[in-house]
């Protein structure tokens, strides 16, 4: 069958050209017009479906497909066992008792064009036989409780690597420092890390660095440091507010001629935000403006960092990133925190690894640049990224170089994935292809239902959150359109205190609200606030996709008042009681069936249904309690007013008496406030 216009279709198939054209776009097909020419193998396919569409229709009523959401999971009760070399369309149709036609028209309507007898992988043979409620299982595959153990596969590897530092703590060893260079433009970042990976990797090794993968190991005085090739504190921030912290130490690079700037800060917010110790480097030493000692200055009075020569303990090195004057200093202080804060690894054992980058490289398609953080990761390892799994095709380092393996600390890309890794997710080896398949399905279903249940936080339902974790910090990132009303807004702001609730200033900033700001709003849970600045639209679709709340005023009183409510309605309310009656047992009676009841006299004010009750005899407190009925002769009442009588029967006691004296309470929310 040759190709053949719409029309001429129409006409083969008895129908009008209209109703082609209608039926082929219901279909997904992009066809304009009568005129537009349907590809031969789409014409047999069509052919076969219409004309064979009033037989599937005639024969008996056949299995409606149902849409995947339409499944649950007691409704997939049949098995649908096929030998893998029988994996096809119609093998697998017949096995279920769906016409074979069906199932073509109905994967056709998914946009997959399917042949009678094709091969189908096993992807696609899973998502069939889902479709009509089915689980396939392959014959080699042992029954359904094996698949049950696979699927506790994911929750064995996150319990492995989340008691792995307490089960082995024994068994940790150092592992080189990640590092993160950080600082303000133009103050020598990405000089630095071209110097040091100049001198440190061009003496070791010749050829130098052919390869980019998003971060470099160099070796001083025979130990190894990383560095990750991105300069500034957008990637580590990003990194972080997708729960991967790759780096342990950053450098912070202030000029020496230009001092600690807008960005230095920032960039130092982000660090302590992270807890990532900080070794500041004062750059560009070698020009005849530099000042080494004003800059010291300003980390006290603008970072409140007080270098160690003047008694403090940030490590500070002067450097120059042109001359290399320093930079041995610079690496030897880098290893010196690192071995301080006991970077370590568990070297054994399956690898997880944090993603820095994800991109399709020419020539090797999908790959992953990643950091090992634990373990070794070798090539022919079944990786699971996520939603995605592969096979480890090859391992490059960051000299070009093919390696069968990779140690902790050490950048890595990987080759072998299908799919362009989500940067979302660590990578994990797992022991066996049908374990990365299964663990990455599992993957799959959650983040679908994170899907659904993911919306937009409220300030007040951030607070309860707060409150419910009894985490009472209240993290701010305020940004402001002047230098004069971001310290008036801060100082506004940290005047909010409470014994209960800590308001913390994480980032002040001046300039409208970024997407470095939300990302940094997320990673400490945090919520922004602009002030006479707008939001970036990048920033604004950030926020939504993280659910950070991002509020903006014009004016100091309203971002007060709207910050001071919000933590009021998270105060505990204060209850108080409040005396509301007085009375006097005159009688008791003993009622059958329901036992002592006090005969009341009230005195003043009122007893009411919901009451507290405080019985005192000879001015001695006897009891308290609550009532249970309260009567006005045989009614049943809510409310008796002085000067009335009334019976009571408490909930709890019956050891009154005549004379006794009673308080009526009732009990009150007082709302407390700042
Ligand atoms: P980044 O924006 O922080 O990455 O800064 P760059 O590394 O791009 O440096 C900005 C400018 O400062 C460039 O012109 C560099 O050549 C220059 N520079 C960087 N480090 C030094 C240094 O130690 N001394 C001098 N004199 N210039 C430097």
């Amino acid at each position: 069958m040759p190709r053949l216009r719409v029309y001429e279709l129409a006409k083969k198939l008895n129908m009008s050209t209209k109703d082609l054209l209608q039926e082929l776009e219901e279909l997904g097909l992009d066809i304009k017009n009568h005129m537009s020419y349907i590809d031969e193998e789409t014409v047999k396919l069509l052919l076969e479906l219409f004309e064979e569409e009033e037989d599937v229709e005639k024969s008996k009523p056949a299995t409606k497909p149902k849409k995947e959401e339409e499944i649950k999971e007691e409704e997939v009760r049949e098995e649908v066992l096929v030998a893998p070399e029988e994996l096809q369309v119609n093998t697998l149709a017949l096995k279920m008792g769906v016409p074979l036609n069906k199932v073509i028209q109905d994967m056709f309507m998914k946009g997959v064009v399917l042949k009678p007898n094709q091969n189908l992988d096993e992807r696609t043979a899973r998502e069939i036989a889902k479709m009509y409620g089915y689980k396939l299982r392959l014959q080699q595959e042992t029954k359904t409780e094996h698949v049950e153990e696979q699927i506790s596969k994911l929750q064995q590897i996150e319990k492995y690597f989340e008691e792995l530092y307490i089960k082995h703590a024994d068994e940790l060893v150092p592992r080189p420092p990640v590092v993160t260079v950080m600082g303000h433009v133009d103050h020598g970042k990405t000089t630095l890390l071209d110097k040091i990976r100049k001198t440190r990797v061009a003496e070791q090794e010749a050829g130098g660095i052919t390869q980019s993968i998003g971060a470099y190991q160099i070796s001083y005085n025979g130990k190894k440091i990383t560095f990750i090739d991105t300069p500034g504190h957008e990637l580590f921030t990003e990194m972080r507010a997708r729960g991967a912290q790759a780096t342990d130490i950053v450098v912070l690079v202030v000029a020496a001629d230009d001092g600690v700037m807008p960005q230095t800060i920032e960039a130092y917010n982000h660090a302590k935000a992270a807890n990532v110790p900080v070794v500041v480097a004062i750059n560009k030493i070698d020009k005849p403006n530099a000042n080494v000692e004003a800059t010291k200055q300003q980390l006290v009075s603008k970072l409140n960092l007080i270098p160690e020569d003047w008694g403090g303990d940030t490590i500070v090195v002067p450097i120059s990133a042109r001359t290399g004057q320093g930079i041995d200093e610079l690496l030897e202080m880098i290893l010196l925190v690192a071995e301080m804060k006991e970077i370590k690894c568990y070297p054994k054992g399956p690898a997880r690894c944090v993603v820095i980058e994800s991109k399709i490289e020419r020539g090797l398609g999908p790959v992953a640049n990643v950091i090992v953080k634990d373990g070794i990761l070798k090539v022919g390892d079944y990786v699971v990224a996520g939603p995605i799994y592969a096979k480890v095709r090859t391992l490059i380092d960051d000299k070009g170089k093919h390696i069968k393996y990779a140690e902790p600390s050490q950048p890595v890309m990987i080759v072998g994935f299908d799919e362009l890794p989500n940067l979302r997710y660590a990578i994990y080896t797992v022991e066996d292809l049908e374990t990365a398949r299964q663990m990455s399905e599992e993957i799959k279903d959650r983040i679908e239902k994170e899907r659904r249940s993911k919306r937009r936080m409220t300030l007040e339902e951030l607070l309860k959150m707060m409150e419910e974790k009894e985490k009472k910090e209240l993290n701010l990132i305020l940004k402001a359109d002047t230098l004069g009303s971001l310290s008036a807004v801060q100082s506004a702001v940290e005047s909010l205190k409470s014994d209960e609730i800590k308001v913390s200033v994480v980032h002040a900033g001046v300039g409208p609200v970024t997407e470095s700001d939300i990302m940094l709003a997320s990673t400490c849970d945090g919520i922004v606030i602009g002030f006479r600045v707008k939001i970036e639209p990048q920033a604004r679709k950030l926020a939504e996709a993280e659910a950070i709340q991002v509020k903006t005023y014009e004016v100091i009183y309203d971002l007060i008042e709207s910050l001071k409510l919000a933590m009021e309605g998270m105060l505990k309310p204060q209850i108080v009681e409040e005396l509301i009656g007085r009375g006097e047992i005159k009688k008791v009676f003993d009622i059958k069936k329901v036992g002592k009841v006090a005969g009341v006299q009230l005195l003043e004010g009122k007893a009411t249904r919901d009451s507290k009750v405080k019985v005192y005899r000879n001015n001695m407190l006897l009891f308290t309690d609550e009532i249970e009925t309260l009567k006005h002769f045989k009614e049943d009442v809510s409310q008796v007013e002085a000067p009335q009588e009334c019976g009571i029967k408490f909930k709890n006691r019956a050891d009154f008496q005549e004379g006794d004296e009673l308080e009526f309470y009732q009990l009150k929310e007082i709302k407390r406030v700042l």
